[in-house]
């Protein structure tokens, strides 16, 4: 477990290994819930950054994999954003494209309040998050941009030692490398993914070099083979 303060406005709660990173913007705003399962650790780490549950308004998700859904109905009095294609993924708790079997988890059906498209802006703070769809790890997947600042939260799509796994029912290699082509062409400074470290500076450098290895994508093919 670790909270990691970003700038003035961003604290990343890492509840445990299998937990999504968290995201905190200006108090008010979280993007991804982690699994759920930790729920009073988080609340603690919350309090102890003097931060509170039912202040959070709303709740972004970058796809609807489990391990960053989960925890979404903690923010009791948060709206629930994900993208258009993840949207009944959420409201009908589909356990197949969730993968919440693979986690052992139970996942309720929840109400999402928007329905994101590519070219959204969310207002967080004093950020403009412009919604990337980038499809790949999964067919909802997201990143957020702010322009400004050049940050960048990527879910899944790219991490800070590698690029997201295309593994999945609703994966696709291809779309994935188009994403990361996309995504590594922006004038990125800092981006924050969906698990282990952030990367802080020169963001799009690190992405240009992580684009060396896109022919090795992981994908359900390739696991089969091995088998
Ligand atoms: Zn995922």
């Amino acid at each position: 477990m670790k909270l990691k303060r970003i700038g003035s406005n961003i604290i990343l709660f890492q509840l445990s290994e299998v937990d999504s990173n968290i995201y905190l913007i200006n108090g008010d705003t979280v993007v991804d819930a982690g699994t759920g399962f930790n729920f009073p650790l988080l609340k603690q780490m919350f309090k102890a950054s003097k931060n509170y549950f039912e202040k959070v308004s709303q709740v972004i998700n970058t796809h609807s994999h489990f391990d960053h859904i989960g925890g979404d109905g903690y923010f009791y009095n948060a709206t629930i954003s994900v993208h258009e294609r993840g949207a009944e993924v959420l409201e009908k708790a589909d356990i197949e494209k969730s993968c919440a079997d693979f986690y052992d988890g139970k996942l309720m059906p929840r109400k999402v309040a928007v329905r994101l498209k590519d070219g959204d802006v969310i207002k967080a703070g004093g950020m403009e998050l412009q919604v990337i769809h980038t499809p790949g790890h999964t067919d909802d997947s997201i990143c957020l941009f702010d322009k400004k600042s050049g940050i960048m939260f990527t879910g899944d799509t790219i991490f800070a030692d590698g690029l997201g796994s295309a593994k999945f029912i609703n994966s696709d290699a291809g779309l994935l490398k188009k994403s990361l082509e996309k995504i590594s062409k922006l004038n990125v400074v800092q981006y924050l993914p969906g698990h282990g470290e952030t990367v802080e500076k020169m963001g799009s450098r690190r992405m240009q070099t992580l684009m060396k290895e896109v022919g090795k994508i992981e994908t359900a093919d390739e696991d089969e083979e091995e088998e």
